[in-house]
């Protein structure tokens, strides 16, 4: 199946506004198995968006609209799909006993109203959280548009609840999708080693890096749900091998979501000793329903009187070694552990930046110190090249935290 995305907004076209709508849906596709050939921005303009339209319409089979669906005179989308379609607009009567509902006892006005009407034939996607409905659109020949709203807000809750159900009754066959997901390799590297199972066309193994961690996605297309997972199951398996033990699950949320479950199990507890994290690992401990069974005391120690206060880290230390140094993250971790009665204490201690550094200790350098009864474990997080922010350097230090954990 062959897709395109057209993007609706003069506000796109301007750069006032980034155009993640089509980013989500793209993902949404790629995960279908759907082949996306274009993604088109256009403003809110009916002629240029018409014209894109019937250009779409011959290549692809399916073609997702973002944007344009409200209450306002700039909102046009749904009436040009409905001429292109040949399929006029008409009141659908679930559309509009939801937004009765949603306006309660506040007026509705005609233009309000107008959000209940949709091309004849479309099947509707109720909005969770806003008022104008999604809809799938039948273009002949067993093509569709689909119309999704442009707040992302609303769009995404859709793409879950509206969009892939639809898409998984009207594409061809099914699809089987399986994200190997890694840390503590980059992507060239994984790349390399599995290089010769990504060259088949069914299944299919790609790497994909974000944020600081790089998963491989294994995808296989049959004619049911159980011959497509029979189909990607021994490339899974083979990927796994080749990676080793930098693969901490398959198809699963983040690296939280497979180590507290496990430490849950063992009934193994924790303290957390956090300088530059700022609390960043023990919120992500503690988005894992059932924390509570291993997290009792997470301490951040962000000023050196605090480290000396709270953990007992020695004054002398601190002014011999710095805050940021293997002597302190150490301390961090064993006296977060043994002053707060836990199996294992995590210290971590680094210049998120992008100021702070020096050359010694440059900017991005943390270290991360795991404590257990039979010793500490340290990892040292240096820039790779270039300093990535903030935000990466926190998230990172805390990823490297919880494989400590793992492992
Ligand atoms: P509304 O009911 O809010 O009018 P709509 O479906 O008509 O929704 P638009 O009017 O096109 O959507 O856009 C509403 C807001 O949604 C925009 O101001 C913008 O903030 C956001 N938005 C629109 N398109 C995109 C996009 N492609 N990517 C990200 N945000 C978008
Ligand atoms: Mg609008």
């Amino acid at each position: 199946m062959k897709a395109e995305i057209i993007s609706v907004g003069t506000e796109l076209l301007l750069g006032h506004t980034i155009n993640t709508d089509a980013a989500h849906v793209a993902r949404e596709l790629s995960a279908l198995g759907v082949d996306l050939l274009h993604v088109h921005v256009v403003g809110d303009n009916a002629g240029r968006l018409e014209a894109v339209l019937r250009e779409a319409l011959t290549r692809s089979d399916l073609v997702i609209t973002t944007g344009g669906l409200g209450p306002t005179d700039d909102d046009l989308t749904k009436e040009t799909v409905a001429r292109v379609t040949g399929a006029p607009l008409e009141e659908d009567a679930d559309s509009l006993e939801r937004l009765k509902e949603y306006f309660g006892s506040r007026p509705m006005g005609a233009n309000q109203r107008k959000q209940a009407f949709l091309p004849r034939g479309a099947v509707a996607f109720p909005n969770a959280v806003g008022t104008a409905p999604g809809c799938a659109v039948p273009a002949g020949d067993g093509k569709f548009v689909l119309l999704l709203p442009g707040p992302p807000s609303e769009l995404l809750p859709m793409l879950r609840t509206g969009v892939t159900p639809f898409l998984q009754r009207y594409a061809h066959g099914a699809i089987a999708s399986f994200m190997v997901r890694t840390f503590g390799i980059g992507e060239g590297a994984a790349a390399m080693r599995i290089k010769d199972l990504t060259d088949g066309a069914n299944p299919t193994a790609a790497t994909y890096a974000t944020e600081g961690e790089m998963f491989v996605r294994v995808t296989a297309k049959a004619d049911d749900p159980a011959a497509a997972e029979a189909l990607a199951a021994p490339l899974v398996a083979a990927v796994r091998e080749r990676l080793g033990d930098v693969v901490y699950g398959v198809n699963v949320a983040g690296l939280e979501s497979v180590v507290l479950p496990e430490l849950i199990r063992r009934g193994l507890t924790l303290t957390t000793a956090e300088s530059c994290t700022g609390g960043l690992l023990a919120k992500r401990i503690t988005d894992q329903p059932g924390a509570s069974a291993v997290f009792g005391t997470g301490l951040v120690t962000y000023a050196n009187e605090a480290k000396i206060r709270l953990l007992g880290v020695p004054e002398d230390m601190l002014r011999a070694h710095g805050a940021v140094s293997p002597e302190v993250a150490r301390c961090m971790a064993e006296n977060a552990r043994t002053r707060y009665n836990s199996d294992f204490g995590l210290g971590i201690t680094g210049i998120a930046g992008p100021d702070g550094g020096t050359p010694e200790k440059p900017v991005g350098l943390v270290y991360i110190a795991l404590s257990a009864e039979d010793g500490v474990r340290l990892r040292v997080m240096r820039p790779q090249g270039r300093y990535l922010g903030r935000d990466w350097t926190r998230n990172r230090a805390a990823s490297h935290a919880l494989d400590l954990l793992r492992r």
